[in-house]
């Protein structure tokens, strides 16, 4: 009897460009596509530093969306400005659009680093809406509360995880101790990340990993359960 071996291939089509994030600013992620969407959009205002970048990410075309994964300051401080300069909608999931529309200088972190952060007009997102990114690419919102109340991460189609502050590589994990931050929320979100087979992993602070994701993840959750048991 002939046996057929079969291998997986693991094929990411999707172009994701990174734009590491300097000093205290959040990592930026670019994904090309028919509706180009930015994710994140670090600390800085003033995106002299960031903008070629996304310029040559575009190739002439404008953005469509800007999404957040969290209202704290070193993701979002950027999202006026690239609008601005490129185009695109801002979205955010209900409870951090709702702060960010405020320009709460608490819970967004601006005061705590001696900054401000502009109200700004911010679409509402919630858990399992869907965002198409055309060429037959979507990103699915997974609300993963825990280092902010209503933090998302993003799934997207080929297996990808934009995490924000809720987990990343290497074990790491969110702060739960800022404003809004919950452990146990946290513990519930990442052990429910740990469930899915996600192949690479795209973080808000770090490095990116384009495979293993998964094995990343649950790291991370090894690590908070630890840290539980001290806190
Ligand atoms: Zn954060």
């Amino acid at each position: 009897m002939k046996r057929i071996y079969t291998i997986d291939i693991i094929i990411r089509s999707m172009m994701i460009h990174f734009i590491e994030g300097g000093g205290f600013s959040g990592n930026i992620y670019l994904i090309e596509g028919d509706h180009p969407v930015i994710i994140d959009t670090g600390w800085d205002a003033n995106i002299d530093r960031i903008a070629p970048q996304i310029e040559q990410a575009l190739g002439g075309k404008e953005l469509d969306k800007i999404i957040l994964t969290h209202r704290h300051v070193d993701h979002i401080g950027g999202a006026l400005a690239i609008k601005k300069k490129f185009g695109g909608t801002i979205y955010a999931q209900k409870e951090e659009a709702e702060a960010l529309r405020q320009g709460d200088p608490e819970s967004t972190g601006a005061r705590m680093f001696g900054t401000r952060v502009k109200p700004m007009d911010v679409v509402d997102l919630d858990d399992g809406d869907v965002i198409d990114l055309g060429d037959g690419g979507s990103l699915k919102v997974m609300k993963t509360p825990g280092h902010t109340t209503g933090g998302i991460c993003l799934l997207d189609s080929e297996g990808g995880l934009f995490s924000g502050d809720t987990v990343f590589t290497e074990g790491g994990v969110g702060r739960w101790d800022l404003p809004t931050g919950d452990f146990k929320m946290l513990l519930k979100s990442i052990e429910a990340l740990a469930e899915l087979p996600i192949v690479s992993l795209y973080p808000g602070h770090g490095m990116p990993a384009e495979k293993n994701g998964a094995e990343h993840i649950k790291l991370s959750l090894k690590n908070l359960k630890g840290y539980g048991a001290y806190g």
